[in-house]
């Protein structure tokens, strides 16, 4: 069933059984890949709240996890500007990093991180991020584990939201009359 959220309409996209199968099957690749260690997620939010909730919930051994914030999207737009309003609160020297994300748009937000992280010496840095969409990149940034590669094209639900409303659905929705459609 079609929604609305403020002045636009959304149709179905990716059912939630088919979100769980793929964040559950993320999980267990890294819960093999990281296996004897115990690596740091850090979740970007707000976006990736629900992600990391589900993800986090199905990884097997020893992990810690913690948040930042940054903020790039007005609207259905990226504005291109990538601002940080919460900061690293925990020492990454020397750890395995997984940077948790539900979305790669044009990359902006996550190498601004990315340069961030590297300045404090990590070990290791993955990303995983629900979604990508090869077609938006601008940026070089390299996903180790993807949910699924979409169009490049405006998504609402499971944590993202359309100015701040849709994060609470279940499902993920597409704009209406977008490219894929
Ligand atoms: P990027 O910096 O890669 O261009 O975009 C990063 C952020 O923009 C994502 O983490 C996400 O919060 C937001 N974003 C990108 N594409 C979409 C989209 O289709 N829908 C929503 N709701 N947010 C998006
Ligand atoms: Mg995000
Ligand atoms: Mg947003």
């Amino acid at each position: 069933m079609n929604i609305s959220l403020h002045d636009k309409r959304f149709e179905p996209y990716i059912k939630e059984v088919a979100i769980q199968n793929r964040v559950n099957a993320i999980a267990e690749q890294i819960s093999d890949d990281y296996k004897g260690k115990r690596p740091l997620f850090i979740s970007m939010l707000n976006g990736a709240f629900w992600f990391t909730a589900d993800l986090l919930r199905n990884i097997v051994g020893e992990f810690e996890v913690s948040f930042v914030k940054f903020k790039s999207y007005h609207g259905t737009q990226s504005s291109g500007e990538v601002v940080q309003s919460l900061g690293l609160d925990i020492d990454v020297k020397d750890r395995d990093i997984v940077v948790l994300e539900d979305i790669i748009d044009t990359g902006g937000t996550l190498k601004v991180f990315l340069e961030v992280l590297s300045q404090h010496n990590p070990g290791s840095v993955k990303i995983a991020s629900l979604l990508i969409k090869p077609g938006a990149l601008k940026y070089p940034i390299k996903a180790d584990y993807v949910g699924f590669e979409i169009p490049n094209d405006f998504i609402v639900g499971y944590g993202l939201d359309y100015d701040g409303l849709g994060r609470n659905l279940r499902d993920i929705y597409v704009i209406e009359n977008s490219s894929g459609s």
